[in-house]
């Protein structure tokens, strides 16, 4: 694992730039609700981008088939810390299920197109940073995907 200085914008349209192709194809709108100045977290680039690319993943799957399906990705940040969302306007998360899809294996997915592993293998990078991953739905419908992670303040 190597740890640095990440901007979480830079790390979102990495993540984005392997969808590039799936998105053009199915006509999914992306909207970036991004702070002007650039935003940091410790991290390692390339787990933060997996978890990114599982959050995405997800949310265009639970999209697939809808109506002018929409991802949204938020960064939120104050003093201390930092919010990297990503939402949809898939059919979001039963109730019942909201706890249950960080566990190992748990999927509503067929045999082939999940293993259930993709959450609960972000929860856990993020935890390892010190943040947490959470879930809920939109009022408006569709699901909400949060990671929470401790500011980094670059001095110049
Ligand atoms: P997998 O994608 O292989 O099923 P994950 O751990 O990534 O495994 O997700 C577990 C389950 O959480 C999914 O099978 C699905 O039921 C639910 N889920 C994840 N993201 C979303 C989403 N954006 N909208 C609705 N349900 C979701
Ligand atoms: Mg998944």
């Amino acid at each position: 694992e190597r740890r640095s200085a990440v901007s979480v914008t830079d790390c979102f349209e990495y993540a984005l730039r392997l969808f590039q192709t799936r998105l053009q194809e199915t006509g999914v709108r992306v909207e970036r609700r991004f702070p002007a100045s650039p935003v940091w977290v410790n991290a390692d680039p390339v787990r933060l981008e997996q978890v990114l690319v599982n959050l995405i993943g997800n949310a265009l799957q639970a999209m697939a088939g809808c109506d002018n399906q929409q991802l949204t990705l938020r960064v939120e940040a104050d003093s201390a810390r930092v919010r990297l969302m990503v939402e949809d306007n898939g059919p979001g998360i039963p109730p019942e299920q909201l706890t249950r899809i960080f566990e190992p294996f748990f999927t509503t997915k067929s045999p082939g197109s999940g293993l259930g592993l993709g959450l609960s293998i972000s929860s856990r990078i993020i935890d390892d940073l010190g943040g947490r991953l959470g879930a809920e739905n939109l009022p408006a419908g569709g699901a909400r995907f949060t990671i929470l992670l401790p500011q980094e303040h670059l001095t110049p």
